[in-house]
């Protein structure tokens, strides 16, 4: 008898925990939210190739602030070393003339707005550059990060971050860029997906906590554990659409302080409805 059972309660939790364990749970229920979110937002497109080094600048700019101080400082940037003419103001406005800031994304900013002379804000010393960028906050750290990232392409021969991301394939770039201090993985990622069409759903504030609320993951304060657990659900070639459309999704319906669930086309799936 003991011989006859010994190899069931062996196998028995394995198949279990295949069919029917939390990871498969978690990602149907992420495979739901994203045709929910679909259907009602669209699904967008990654739009080509832009300038890497523009966005992970502007991306640093933005830690901690939103996206209209990130661009303030920027232009800051662009004012005091205008490497050529303006571009023409293609920058998402509402009906009073204001930045739009459910439709603003950086990855248009750096289109709108052409970049400095990188290297005469690569010569600046770390305090200046903090001067000219103060309005974007923290700016001691932003600057010794901008000016780390800059050093760093200097010593690779010059200032065209794609060359680089496409000599080193993505995990490294990834790799590599995250070793320069105030760069964390969500930064790059928001770079390789604008710049580069990497098929990876950045985590900043709004996907951690649009996920977690969810159900999806439960990961608390760490969202460089929402990313790998994401990458690991998201089917091949839907991680752009899914990252644009919780960006959205989180500045209009599942807000931070009051989410509308009222309003919410996800209400049936969120145990979090009405709670949070
Ligand atoms: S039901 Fe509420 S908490 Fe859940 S996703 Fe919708 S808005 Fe967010």
């Amino acid at each position: 008898m003991p011989a006859r059972l010994k190899p069931l309660i062996r196998h028995g939790p394995t198949r279990r925990k295949k069919a029917s364990g939390p990871l498969t749970d978690s990602r149907r229920r992420l495979l739901r939210a994203m045709d929910l979110l679909e259907a009602n937002l669209g699904q967008p497109q990654w739009d080509g190739p832009k300038d890497a080094l523009e966005i992970l600048v502007l991306t640093i700019l933005s830690q901690n602030t939103n996206d209209r101080n990130a661009l303030a400082a920027y232009q800051n940037l662009v004012r005091k070393f205008p490497a050529g003419p303006a571009r023409p103001d293609s920058l998402p406005r509402n009906a009073e003339g204001q930045l739009d800031k459910v439709k603003l994304r950086l990855s248009d900013a750096a289109r709108a707005v052409a970049p400095p002379r990188w290297e005469d804000v690569a010569s600046l010393p770390a305090d200046e550059l903090a001067r000219v960028i103060r309005v974007a906050g923290l700016p001691g750290s932003k600057a010794a990060s901008i000016l780390a990232l800059l050093h760093w392409l200097q010593e690779r021969g010059g200032y065209r971050l794609e060359e680089q991301i496409g000599k080193l394939g993505i995990e490294q770039a990834m790799a590599e860029m995250t070793r320069i201090k105030g760069i964390g993985i969500k930064t790059a990622a928001v770079t390789l997906i604008e710049a580069m069409g990497a098929d990876l759903c950045p985590v900043d504030t709004h996907v951690h906590r649009i996920i977690n609320r969810l159900g999806i993951v439960q990961t608390k304060a760490d969202r460089d554990r929402t990313f790998a657990m994401l990458r690991e659900m998201i089917p091949a070639g839907r991680a752009y659409a899914l990252h644009h459309n919780l960006l959205t999704f989180g500045r209009t319906i599942c807000l931070a302080r009051a989410p509308q669930c009222d309003k919410c086309p996800l209400a049936k799936l969120c145990p979090s409805c009405g709670k949070a």
